[in-house]
């Protein structure tokens, strides 16, 4: 409980300048806590530092921590999962995109389960709190790419899976409903 909750705090304090892309700017940590709790409740994942890269697992991308940093703090496992889901971002972004479809089948377990939590977190905003500038078009091409990378993480989570194909089938409905721009 208490390596958890130095990971919380860690996470916490390294995106404490930063929100979410949804109209009502949320607190960024929203989505690191959320994506541990998918892993959580419904993968029943119960391994400390799989739930420790859960909730460190934008730091890397998205703040200045390091590598080392998390090794020092976590320990070396947790560094190599957050490593395994983190996008190298001197890459042009579509660069990127194609490269975490190419490397989804070749992610460790651990990793391949955090990137589907990660995915039914993202697809779940898309559909109830997307970014207000977002047209149906990129939403759509959102979902699509997640499917993608979604299909090269499975066989080891059936239940978190499920899950996963509950959201996205939910997203893909709201978006067929959504008025015409
Ligand atoms: P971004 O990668 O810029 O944004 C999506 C990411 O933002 C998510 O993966 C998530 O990442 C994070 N995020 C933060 N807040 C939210 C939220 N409320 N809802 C969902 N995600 C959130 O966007 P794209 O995936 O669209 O990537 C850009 C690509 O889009 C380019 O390759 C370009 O080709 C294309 N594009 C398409 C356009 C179109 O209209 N069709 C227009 C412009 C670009 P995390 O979990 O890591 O925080
Ligand atoms: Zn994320």
């Amino acid at each position: 409980m208490t390596a958890l909750l130095e990971a919380l705090h860690f996470a916490a304090t390294k995106h404490s300048a930063q929100r979410r892309k949804d109209k009502e700017a949320s607190p960024y940590i929203n989505h690191p806590i959320r994506v541990a709790q998918l892993l959580a409740t419904e993968g029943g994942i119960t391994d400390l530092a799989t739930l420790q890269a859960a909730i460190l697992h934008d730091t890397v991308e998205d703040t200045e921590t390091t590598p080392e940093e998390l090794e020092q703090q976590f320990g070396p496992e947790v560094r190599q999962i957050v490593a395994e889901v983190t996008d190298d971002k001197s890459l042009p972004k579509a660069e990127r995109k194609q490269r975490q479809v190419e490397h989804a089948p070749h992610l460790s377990p651990a990793a391949k389960q955090l990137k589907i939590a990660d995915k039914t977190a993202n697809v779940q905003n898309i559909t109830t709190s997307p970014p207000s500038d977002w047209s149906l078009e990129r939403k759509r091409e959102y979902l699509d790419w997640a499917d993608r990378v979604v299909a090269g993480c499975r066989g080891c989570n059936p239940a978190l899976e499920a899950v996963y194909d509950d959201v996205i089938a939910q997203g893909r409905q709201a978006l067929e409903t959504a008025p015409q721009p």
